[in-house]
Parts: structure tokens; C-alpha cells; sequence
């Protein structure tokens, strides 16, 4: 992927930007949050989204992107789709669901990208295990984002800690360099070998993000082109968020 080759350093006036994007990305997720109840719609969440964007003067990096143009501000997966679920008027959730929300900012002229999965209502203990280990294998990943580390210490830190919960991390999705793109370099897999892969420098800015799936880490995309759902129908989760690499300790963006 071309994308995965271009590293953009930032300088700190440009994170404290995309520090603002990801204090909006942030209250997007927050507010989508709220809403998760059984018979709200996902279109009814992505209305809710846009008019947080619409209020900080921001705009959605996944409205028009790719082919066909994705036409949406957020993605909503539910339950077995992973990732890149189009919201609708039709699909409404449902007590026990898991919801996968991922949201992207563009604010003056930089991206900030983050996800949550969440319960409505009750769910299985098995589904809440998954979320968990989902959240965590993400703070897992964080912590190695240290200058001098290598993005194969974040993929294997990742990949263990997931498998070690009888879980499997998706192969065919990664996290990746964000800032003026919404993808850039370094690609950084789930999933890999530590002491292998790109050095971290401070400036890197990557919006890490696993995919955890309880069955196959086999995906299939659906027949509208975009949702990612697991091969086996297994319940799946994404956590994301963007995070700097700095001299000391990772600077996550995308938080309140
Ligand atoms: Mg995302
Ligand atoms: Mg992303």
C-alpha cells in the first residue's frame, strides 16, 4: 500500500492541533455512546455524530472516502461485523448487541481516528470478556509506543495478549500513521514480531486500533462493499485510538 510508505513527522504545533481533533473525535464518541439503546437506529447515531462535527466546525474523514464513496460521518458494526458498517434507517440495535462505533475528525486541515465497542444493554459474559480484552490489548499496544521501539514490538504485544485469551487479532486490517491523511505511514499490524518494522520516532502520530474476533480471524466484506464481517459469524470487537509517540511517555489524542 502506497499510503504505508509515507511517515509524516509532526512538529508539536501540529499535534497540538490534531489534539483538538481528537478532544472532538472524543465528544462525537461520547455523545454516540449515550444513544446505544435497544431501537435506536444506526442512522439515528450517525445524525448525532454529524451534528457534533457540524458544532466544532469539523467534517467527517469518512463521508465520500474510497469506492463506492463510503456515505457516512461514522461506521457502526454490529455484533459479527467487524468494521466499516454503513449506518442505516432500517438497522436498529438490540438488547444483547455489541456496537463497534468509528469515528474520524478532520479540524483545521488534520485527522483525528478512533473507535469503541459497547454493549446494549445486557450481554453475554463471553461478549463482555471480548470487549475487555479488546480495550486492553489497545493500552497494551500504547505502552510500547516509545521512541527507539519498533512497530513489531506494538504487533506482537498486541497479538499475545489477544491470543492469550483464546481470541484471534484480523489479519487483513491494520492501524496506521494518521495527520493531514486519514491513512499514512507506518502501517501497524496486530498482529507480528517484535524488534522487526519501522522505528518510532516522537512526531509519529498512529491511530492503533485492534480488531479482535472470538472465532476466525477470517473476514469477508459484504455485499454493499463495505462491511467487514467475521468469516465464521463470531462476534468481533474494534477498539482505536490516535496517539503520539513523544521524548517520554505516548500522548494519546483522541480522550477528552
Ligand atoms: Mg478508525
Ligand atoms: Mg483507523
Amino acid at each position: 500500500m502506497d499510503w504505508a510508505r509515507q511517515i509524516n513527522i509532526k512538529n508539536p504545533a501540529e499535534i497540538a492541533i490534531m489534539r483538538e481533533a481528537g478532544r472532538i473525535n472524543a465528544t462525537i464518541l461520547a455523545t454516540v455512546r449515550e444513544q446505544l439503546k435497544p431501537g435506536v437506529s444506526t442512522a439515528e447515531l450517525d445524525a448525532a455524530a454529524e451534528d457534533v462535527l457540524k458544532k466544532h466546525g469539523a467534517v467527517s474523514p469518512f463521508k465520500g472516502y474510497g469506492y463506492p464513496p463510503f456515505p457516512n460521518s461514522i461506521t457502526v458494526s454490529i455484533n459479527e461485523e467487524l468494521v466499516h458498517g454503513i449506518p442505516s434507517a432500517n438497522r436498529k440495535l438490540k438488547e444483547g448487541d455489541i456496537v463497534s462505533v468509528d469515528c474520524g475528525t478532520f479540524f483545521e486541515g488534520y485527522v483525528a481516528d478512533s473507535a469503541f465497542s459497547a454493549g446494549v444493554g445486557e450481554i453475554s459474559p463471553k461478549a463482555r470478556n471480548l470487549l475487555e480484552v479488546t480495550e486492553q490489548s489497545l493500552y497494551i499496544g500504547i505502552a510500547k509506543m516509545r521512541s527507539g521501539n519498533r512497530t513489531g514490538d506494538i504487533s506482537e504485544a498486541i497479538q499475545k495478549f489477544v491470543e492469550s485469551h483464546g481470541f484471534q487479532v484480523t489479519r487483513e486490517y491494520t492501524g496506521h500513521g494518521v495527520g493531514r491523511q486519514m491513512h499514512e505511514g507506518p502501517q501497524v499490524p496486530n498482529y507480528g514480531t517484535a524488534g522487526t518494522g519501522i522505528l518510532l520516532r516522537p512526531g509519529m502520530v498512529i491511530a492503533l486500533e485492534p480488531m479482535v474476533l472470538i472465532g476466525t480471524h477470517k473476514t469477508k466484506v459484504s455485499k454493499d462493499k463495505w462491511t467487514v464481517v467475521s468469516a465464521d459469524g463470531s462476534l468481533t470487537a474494534h477498539f482505536e485510538h490516535s496517539v503520539a509517540v513523544t521524548e517520554g511517555d505516548p500522548l494519546i489524542l483522541t480522550v477528552l
